[in-house]
């Protein structure tokens, strides 16, 4: 396990890395190792979707978290709201 520290929000973070992985199955290569990398972003992707996640239609309305990024998010990590952490 790491811990990286970036200046991105998961938000726009997931979007590059969703685009880096369509274009990387675009690209010549051994598929098993297009696949490896493939795997090791949908990774990161999912770090993304566990720290803001998303609902079914890809929005993540009321779905906050201490780490989304969101003014409501803050709140929640305060717990100022009344809601539980
Ligand atoms: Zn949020």
């Amino acid at each position: 396990m790491s811990t990286y520290t970036v200046p991105d929000g998961p938000k726009a973070l997931r979007e590059t890395l969703s685009l880096a992985q369509t274009a990387l199955f675009k690209t010549d290569g051994l598929y098993s190792e297009i696949k490896n990398h493939a795997d090791r972003l949908q990774r990161l992707i999912d770090e993304c979707e566990r720290k803001r996640p998303t609902g079914f239609d890809g929005t993540h309305g009321d779905r906050h978290t201490p780490e989304c990024g969101c003014e409501a998010g803050l709140v929640v990590e305060d717990g100022r709201d009344g809601r539980r952490l």
